[in-house]
């Protein structure tokens, strides 16, 4: 290829990656555009939780996110290894005898993401890598802000309603009963408006980012993880019988009461219900979130289960009061 092809090709490449209005499908173009290239074995993309620096910290949840929970990623060890070291950008690495190339942004995007090509290049593919991370990193702080909640880093509402999208497809498509369902599950702290009221916004703020690395540490990788607004948050359980479901969300509902908030102790109300094929997705929040509605009005710091719900009659002063 003489200089002219060059430029041209890279002028394609930057307008083709431009193009891509979600951060889902840039990020699989990005992958597919290394892992075509000469010399690549693989290239897979991760984001990082939590502080690198200390061992306790990080989390890894490898891009695309899997239903498969039997998955165990094989970048794992390269990760935590050289994660602490690297100050971002492109960086090539020998980790037992095998070559790779990691790139990192750290600048303006949270969580922080990397991808990991296994394999070696050529000095000219390696100019044109660099231009493509260049271009993607721009792109992955533009696209966070328009799909993440900037406080937590979580995905938001309207990235919430195009995953469920996803999960429900993904269960009217299977055949057979090897998989195992998912839950629509809605959080929402009890009481919060008065953190605000006694220690003031920015206070509040603070507990919201500490809720949400409480959740982000004790869910799962294969779980989804959302900002709905406010002092509301979504998990779609993935990949769990109805017995399993209640132990994940009693952990957590456990983990909220044990920690020390900046504010203090909290709790917190969950509702959940199946997510099932043959309902449409939006009714799903709904269902989750009557549920929700019916903790609040129970006295709140309880799980309730949508399916529940209808057969609870409850007995009060003589009169019988139907939900
Ligand atoms: P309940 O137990 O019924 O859920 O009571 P609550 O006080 O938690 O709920 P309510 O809906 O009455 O109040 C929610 C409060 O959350 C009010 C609002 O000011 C606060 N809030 C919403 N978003 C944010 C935010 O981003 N930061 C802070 N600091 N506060 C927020
Ligand atoms: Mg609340
Ligand atoms: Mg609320």
């Amino acid at each position: 290829m003489n200089e002219h092809d060059h430029i041209k090709q890279a002028f394609e490449l930057s307008a083709k990656f431009l193009a891509h209005k979600s951060y889902n499908s840039l990020t699989h173009a990005v992958l597919h555009y290394f892992r075509s290239l000469e010399g690549v074995e693989d290239a897979t993309s991760y984001e990082i939780f939590g502080d690198s620096k200390s061992d306790s910290g990080l989390s890894i949840r490898r891009f695309p996110i899997t239903l498969d929970e039997t998955f165990v990623d094989r970048n794992s060890d390269l990760m935590l290894k050289a994660l602490p070291k690297s100050k971002g950008g492109v960086t090539c690495i020998k980790f037992k005898e095998t070559d790779y190339i990691l790139l990192d942004i750290t600048k303006d995007v949270m969580p922080r993401r990397i991808i990991i090509i296994t394999g070696s290049i050529s000095t000219a593919d390696m100019v044109m890598l660099e231009g493509v991370f260049s271009i993607y990193a721009n792109q992955v702080a533009l696209l966070d802000a328009k799909e993440r909640d900037m406080l937590t880093g979580l995905p938001n509402r309207q990235t919430m309603e195009l995953s469920l999208n996803e999960v429900v497809s993904f269960h009217r498509h299977q055949k057979g009963d090897h998989i195992k369902p998912s839950w629509m599950v809605v959080l929402d702290i009890d009481y919060f408006k008065l953190v605000n009221d006694n220690f003031g916004h920015l206070y509040g703020d603070e507990v919201l980012l500490h809720f949400a690395e409480l959740m982000k540490k004790t869910f799962r990788y294969t779980d989804f993880l959302f900002r709905y607004g406010g002092e509301e948050f979504v998990v779609i359980l993935n990949n769990v019988q109805l017995e399993q479901a209640l132990d994940i969300m009693n952990r957590f509902h456990q983990a909220v009461r044990d920690y020390a908030f900046p504010s203090g102790k909290l709790t917190v109300s969950i509702g959940f219900t199946i997510v099932d094929p043959v309902t449409p997705p939006l009714l799903h929040f709904e269902q989750a979130d009557r549920a929700l509605y019916y903790a609040k009005n129970h006295g709140r710091d309880q799980i309730v289960h949508f399916a529940d719900i209808n057969s609870r009659i409850e007995v009060h002063d003589n009169e019988i009061e139907l939900f």
